[in-house]
């Protein structure tokens, strides 16, 4: 089997598995563009431990970690398998790359996984795992983290990181639940954020990506708290060259991108 991309993928409102958008098209077909996984490690951002965590539930559940939203995304379920396997070669990854590694067997799927996952792999057969991140340990933490997961994408995982481009969170929420049928034109700062990111995935720069806080343009704008960048970090630290998969805007700022590391 040929190498997996590492994979970054942006996931939105929870609602997302029922909106019409052009996101929502690409998720549903972006996994032709590589082999079928035998298992895969989500990297959420909705998950955060003090140290480098991988889940080991035999049978995660599909958690509905939001409130207030729309009856029938209560009712979404992703039943996928536990990966116990996966859970203990990352478990050893992480050792070998000096890292302390819980395992935690009460951890579900959050919608940072499973939304993503829903529509990128509907029949929920392969066996998913999670890793957490750890946001007090900063962006170079989890490049490094990636690097110690690198050798996943030989053995046929597939490294699911999920976030969002962009996330200022105040300024998408007044638009979630707005009057207006028009979705708002992307602000100049989300714009001037994304295609800053675009670039340095495209030229393979790790290192401005991890230092992104000072060279991006309006990086405390479009990341107040970064847990939404910090995945973005693990699959580029996993995986080679990187590509830009898919460019679009939700509610206003927030930028939907994805992007491949081969
Ligand atoms: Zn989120």
């Amino acid at each position: 089997m040929s190498a997996l991309p590492t994979v970054f993928v942006s996931h939105g409102p929870p609602t997302l598995a029922l909106e019409r958008h052009p996101v929502v098209d690409f998720l549903r077909g972006a996994a032709a563009g590589w082999p079928r996984p035998n298992a895969i490690l989500c990297v959420s951002a909705h998950w955060e431990t003090e140290v480098p965590a991988v889940s080991s539930a035999p049978a995660p559940a599909t958690v509905h970690d939001f409130y207030g939203f729309p009856e029938p995304l209560y009712r979404l379920r992703y039943p996928a398998p536990g990966a116990p396997d996966l859970t203990a070669r990352v478990a050893q990854l992480l050792a070998a790359g000096g890292f302390a590694a819980a395992r935690d067997a009460d951890q579900g799927l959050d919608h940072g996984a499973w939304v993503p996952l829903l529509l990128m792999y509907a029949d929920a057969a392969i066996p998913v795992a999670q890793l957490a991140i750890q946001h007090h340990l900063g962006p170079h933490h989890h490049l490094a983290l990636g690097r110690a997961l690198a050798p996943l994408r030989d053995e046929g995982v597939l490294i699911l990181a999920s976030g969002n481009t962009t996330h200022n969170l105040r300024d998408a929420l007044q638009h979630l639940r707005g009057a207006s049928a028009e979705p708002p034109a992307p602000p100049s700062w989300a714009l001037a954020f994304d295609a800053w990111v675009n670039a340095a995935v495209e030229r393979g720069d790790r290192a401005a990506l991890a230092d992104y806080r000072t060279q991006a343009p309006h990086a405390a704008m479009a990341h107040p708290r970064d847990e939404h960048y910090l995945p973005l970090l693990v699959a580029a630290g996993a995986g080679g060259r990187g590509r830009v998969l898919h460019t679009s805007f939700m509610l206003g700022s927030l930028s939907m991108g994805a992007y491949a590391f081969d």
